[in-house]
């Protein structure tokens, strides 16, 4: 008899503590199979550059990769197994590989012959245009190490491979971008004594600049061309920017800015650069465009008002005003977040869908909160159709609304370079056709 009690009692302690850890665990399941399904709807989960690869055969379901990535939901355990949730979102940290016990996930590029977003590069970034090399993200792998490596070998590259310039109006090289991987890259061409020009159609920095303000960054130990080691493992946005900018004093770095590249054509070796300010020549040409590309645009009468803004960095310096955000994606998600947190503001956030599917449960959860709070006003299934000075036009299902507005952000993503970068001629993964150098003769 009290043998079988024992028994009952362990029994029952074994259910207090398994059914609800039974529970949690199949909402949690659920929940991501849900987010999961989503993602592929909206074909988030397809991933930007590189992403994790999950053996599906070693992986034991533990989560230890879902916790290890800083940038939230790009894992989920779904019945047992990681899955790629929000490919999207993965920048290329490769926490999540060093946290499996197994060794059953790797991040990286994967077949990319199947892959018409990464183009074809030999192993000094050297595109399919002979002299024509892609560099940084825009090759695939994010992460500032692997950018300012890959604008330093490039570089190196080419000065194996230039013979003596005579042309003083053709330079040795021009770098579009000036973010890390083109940083690097001008940093190497004056080490090598090259005659060069950096290109960009904003100011130098990168990506790095469309942070977040006071963002931590992580950055792996990495050699910048003359300047040194890159040593700490975590930066500020700011203290990151102030070494660059720091960098191009030091060494008089040349950088043109406001000017947009806008195609590149090869004519007996030499290279014509267009940008939308003017044609430049070179001998090789380094691209470290990044994967972002040009914000995406609304296209309404009123869009180029100069209260108009393709980016948030600092939500800090608006207060008392009546603020739009357009979009429902994280980004816009977080400014409308950040800026209904200061005095006085009204915001709204503009979405043309029902409601916001893309966007990391933290996010998720907080614009919830203040939606009920009543901070921010959300218009779904609505698009700006005209932006005023002091007001602005959306239309929803069913009627047309003027709100009092004093800024609008727009932040509804960016077009890749990728057409571009085809119409130079570089291949891509996913292309199987045959390598033709579109070589331009001038008669
Ligand atoms: C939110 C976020 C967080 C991140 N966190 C980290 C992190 O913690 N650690 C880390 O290592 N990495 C991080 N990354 C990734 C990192 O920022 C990028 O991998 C890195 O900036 C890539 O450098 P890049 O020089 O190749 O390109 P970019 O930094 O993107 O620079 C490209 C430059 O090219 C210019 N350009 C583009 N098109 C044209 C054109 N047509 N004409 C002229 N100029 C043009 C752009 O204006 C830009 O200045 C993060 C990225 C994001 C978005």
């Amino acid at each position: 008899m009290e043998s079988l009690f024992l028994w009952f009692i362990t029994l029952l302690i074994a259910l207090i503590i398994i059914v609800p850890y039974y529970m949690k665990f199949r909402k949690t399941q659920k929940e991501m199979a849900a987010r999961k399904l989503e993602a592929e709807k909206l074909g988030i989960n397809k991933p930007r550059a590189q992403y994790p690869f999950i053996d599906v055969s070693k992986c034991i379901g533990c989560g230890s990769c879902v916790t290890a990535c800083p940038e939230g939901d790009v894992l989920g355990v779904v019945y047992g197994k990681a899955v790629l949730i929000n490919g999207l979102r993965c920048v290329g940290h490769g926490h999540c590989e060093k946290a499996c016990p197994v060794g059953a996930l790797k991040v990286g590029l994967g077949d990319i012959t199947t892959r018409d977003d990464i183009p074809i590069l030999d192993e000094h970034y050297q595109s399919s245009v002979p002299g024509l090399y892609v560099v940084g993200e825009l090759g695939g792998l994010s992460l500032i190490r692997n950018a300012i490596q890959q604008g330093r070998d490039a570089v190196e590259h080419i000065a194996t491979t230039l013979e003596p310039n005579v042309h003083e109006t053709i330079k040795d090289v021009i770098i579009v971008g000036a973010g890390p991987a083109g940083l690097s890259a001008a940093l190497a061409a004056v080490k090598h004594n090259m005659s060069y020009m950096v290109l960009d159609q904003q100011d130098p920095g990168g990506t790095i600049l469309q942070y977040p303000r006071r963002k931590l960054v992580m950055t792996q130990p990495v050699e910048i061309p003359l300047y040194g080691k890159l040593t700490e493992t975590e930066y500020t946005k700011e203290e990151l920017l102030e070494i660059w900018n720091d960098i191009i004093k030091k060494f008089n770095l040349e950088i043109t800015t406001g000017h947009k590249l806008e195609h590149v054509e090869k004519a007996n070796g030499i290279f014509r650069v267009i940008t939308n300010q003017g044609d430049y020549y070179s001998r090789r040409v380094v691209l470290a465009l990044g994967r972002r590309g040009t914000p995406r645009k609304l296209n309404v009468p009123g869009e180029n008002l100069p209260k108009v803004s393709y980016q948030l960095i600092d939500a800090q310096g608006y207060n008392n005003d009546h603020v739009l955000v357009v979009g429902g994606g994280d980004s816009a998600v977080e400014a409308a977040i950040g800026l209904a947190r200061q005095k006085g503001n009204v915001v709204t956030i503009s979405y043309r869908k029902s409601k916001f599917f893309r966007i990391k449960k933290k996010n998720e959860d907080r614009i919830n909160q203040l939606i009920k709070k009543g901070k921010i006003n959300p218009i779904f299934n609505s698009q700006v159709v005209e932006i005023k000075v002091h007001s602005v036009r959306l239309k929803t299902d069913t009627e047309i609304i003027e709100i009092p507005n004093d800024y609008v952000f727009v932040l509804i993503g960016g077009i890749p370079p990728f057409d571009m970068l085809k119409k130079m001629g570089i291949r891509f993964g996913g292309e199987m056709k045959p390598l033709v150098e579109p070589e331009v003769v001038h008669s």
